[in-house]
């Protein structure tokens, strides 16, 4: 079972995407399963938004913990819980950072 219930993946060229869509779409990204205009989008966010690139490191040192695994076995249940953790610091970050 794979999850691929992103709401909104942007669809045309100049979409830009935020916060939550990255959150969203971290795991296809790291899977290499987003199209090329998705990751591009996904590039350019990262580019403008630090706090991003904090989340895919955390997001990739959960990943490490779990060396014997590769991202596509990675248990839904730690999916779940690093896209909860990423969401929650979304939430609680401060609007102007
Ligand atoms: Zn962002």
């Amino acid at each position: 079972m794979v999850e691929h219930t992103s709401p909104q993946r942007p669809r045309s060229k100049n979409a830009k995407i935020t916060c939550q869509q990255i959150t969203a779409l971290i795991l296809d990204y790291m899977t290499r399963e987003l199209d090329a205009e998705t990751a591009l989008a996904f590039k350019a966010h990262l580019r403008e938004c630090p706090d991003c690139i904090a989340f895919i490191r955390t997001y990739q040192k959960t990943v490490q913990a779990a060396q014997s695994l590769r991202y596509e076995s990675i248990p839904l249940e730690m999916r779940k819980q690093v896209r909860q953790f990423l969401q929650e610091r979304i939430k609680g970050s401060p609007p102007n950072r």
